[in-house]
């Protein structure tokens, strides 16, 4: 990959057993978003990425042939990957590797979502749903304004194309209810595969999340019940 294609590359974890069921994989952040969910827990890499140690993507290619045959994929995540013009010519050079990619996304960028999957850059996608498709919600829970057609063309696309994807969630109690799990999976109706994500209140973006209490693992495990009725692949994360 030319130099001037490179990317700001913000953060590397050489193998993960855990991100990707079943694959071993590496971890590539990009730096930026486009929301500020004030539960983030990447607050340096979307409001101070000139903060951290760039990490050079050479280093990342020379380690990903060194393991040439023990790992099987790279996780593009972030902050928000789409908002890079290049991420395609990145996705390219990966794949060129041999290796399978994964994309974490919000899914506020359905165009460039749809194009990588187009252009057969993406194995799998991982894409947050906030929060039930209701602006006011989804505005409030991502501090950000957000368009909830957007986030459903995403999740329309991701249900009809012929690539793994999860769609998750992170259960923040401030924000999201019994209710919201259930119109959230009736959202999804029929979806591969759906992982709620529990909430942890360490180095969060905004302070005052800090002191919110995450829901106990047995409610979640009601709420994972409650989602099965939609979803049948619904499982709880971090608990
Ligand atoms: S979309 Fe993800 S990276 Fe962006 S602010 Fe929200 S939690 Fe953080």
């Amino acid at each position: 990959m030319n130099k001037e294609m490179m990317y700001p590359i913000k953060g590397f974890n050489p193998h993960t057993f855990l991100d990707w069921e079943g694959r071993i994989a590496s971890v590539i952040y990009l730096p930026g978003c486009n929301f500020r969910c004030p539960f983030c827990h990447s607050s340096a890499l979307i409001t101070a990425p000139e903060s951290l140690t760039t990490v050079d993507y050479e280093f990342i290619k020379r380690f990903l042939r060194e393991k040439r045959g023990w790992m099987d994929g790279v996780i593009i995540g972030g902050g928000e990957p789409t908002l890079y013009e290049n991420l395609p010519a990145l996705l390219k050079d990966i794949k060129s590797e041999g290796l399978l990619t994964r994309l974490d996304t919000n899914g506020s960028n359905t165009a460039v979502l749809k194009k990588l999957i187009e252009e057969k850059l993406l194995d799998c996608v991982a894409m947050d749903i906030k929060a039930p498709l209701d602006t006011l919600m989804y505005s409030n829970i991502t501090a950000s304004d957000v368009d909830v057609v957007t986030i459903k063309q995403s999740i329309d696309l991701l249900m009809s194309a012929d690539i793994d994807y999860e769609f998750r969630t992170t259960v923040v109690p401030c924000f999201l209810q019994r209710k919201d799990i259930l119109s959230i999976a009736q959202t999804i109706k029929g979806a591969k595969k759906y992982v709620l994500q529990q909430f942890s209140p360490k180095d969060t973006l905004e302070k005052s999340m800090r002191d919110v209490k995450p829901y106990s693992a047995d409610e979640l495990k009601q709420f994972v019940q409650l989602a099965n009725e939609f979803v049948k692949n619904c499982s709880v994360r971090g608990i």
